[in-house]
């Protein structure tokens, strides 16, 4: 008896380790398929006429902004400069998005400075030839969802909210980043615990310059941000999300007046590697 269920038991095990092959099988061959279909693409859609795929800018290689290894899978708000060097990482969230994007760029640009956006995935997707400016003039880029959502969520969505975000982000110009910032800064609702499982840093802000409020005026988001202003400090504006109008308006104020006072500005990357 128990060596004809013994014998049941191999053939069983035989037949378990033959369909687990089986399956792997069959997924190698849709992947190979999928790649081939994605690569027949583009010579589909120029037969069918469709519109052509969005070009990649030539940025060779693409930038990769990661982190050093202490501020992986890390929350933080600032950062504490070596010999408390008087510089400031801009960061612009919710774009792109027109017309304050371009116009924040063209400013950023005429008193070359470079900042960091941490942009939202579906904006990328409605804007691809603005985020590819942002990228193509040397700003640093951050992931901020998909669909800047506060509420609570599984794992599942949370990962779907990220990763969603950083393939639109690749796709459209190559980047990878380990940047991310949670809408809002909520910090526990999901999205910050799966950014930090992938050894992303989880980057905040120490200087607010509460330009999302609508009925203050720019000289009042200029205010905010210079009597703030600390070595090291991650200054917080938008881009997007709403009329930003108000934040174009400040933005000149702003660099000039922290220019008055000393500092410089830096990338996120930039000011990571500055730490102590
Ligand atoms: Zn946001």
């Amino acid at each position: 008896m128990d060596k004809y269920l013994g014998k049941q038991r191999r053939i069983l095990k035989v037949l378990a380790i033959a369909s687990i092959g089986f399956a792997l099988g069959m997924l190698l061959h849709l992947k190979v398929q999928t790649d081939e279909s994605n690569q027949a693409a583009p010579e589909k859609q120029a037969l069918t006429g469709a519109k052509a795929p969005i070009q990649q800018p030539a940025i060779t290689p693409p930038p990769a902004f990661t982190v050093p290894a202490k501020f992986a899978g890390k929350t933080f708000y600032d950062v504490k400069p070596d010999d408390r060097e008087k510089v400031v990482a801009l960061t612009i969230d919710d774009g792109p998005q027109a017309p304050e994007t371009p116009q924040i760029l063209d400013i950023l640009q005429s008193h070359t400075v470079k900042a960091t956006f941490f942009v939202v995935g579906k904006a990328v997707e409605a804007n691809p030839e603005i985020f590819q400016r942002t990228v193509a003039e040397g700003h640093a880029i951050g992931n901020h969802t998909w669909h800047h959502w506060y509420r609570r969520m599984s794992r599942a969505t949370a990962r779907s909210e990220i990763e969603r975000t950083a393939e639109i982000i690749q796709k459209t110009t190559g980047v990878k980043t380990s940047l991310f910032r949670p809408p809002g800064g909520f910090l526990n609702n999901g999205l910050a615990a799966y950014a930090k499982s992938q050894k992303q840093a989880v980057v905040m802000w120490s200087v607010s310059s509460a330009d999302t409020d609508p009925r203050a005026k720019p000289e009042a988001f200029v205010n905010n941000v210079l009597k703030g202003v600390k070595p090291g400090s991650i200054i917080l504006m938008h881009d997007g999300g709403g009329d930003r109008s108000g934040s174009v308006k400040a933005l000149p104020g702003i660099i000039s007046g922290l220019k008055q006072k000393g500092y410089r500005f830096v990338t996120l990357p930039e000011l990571l590697e500055m730490s102590k």
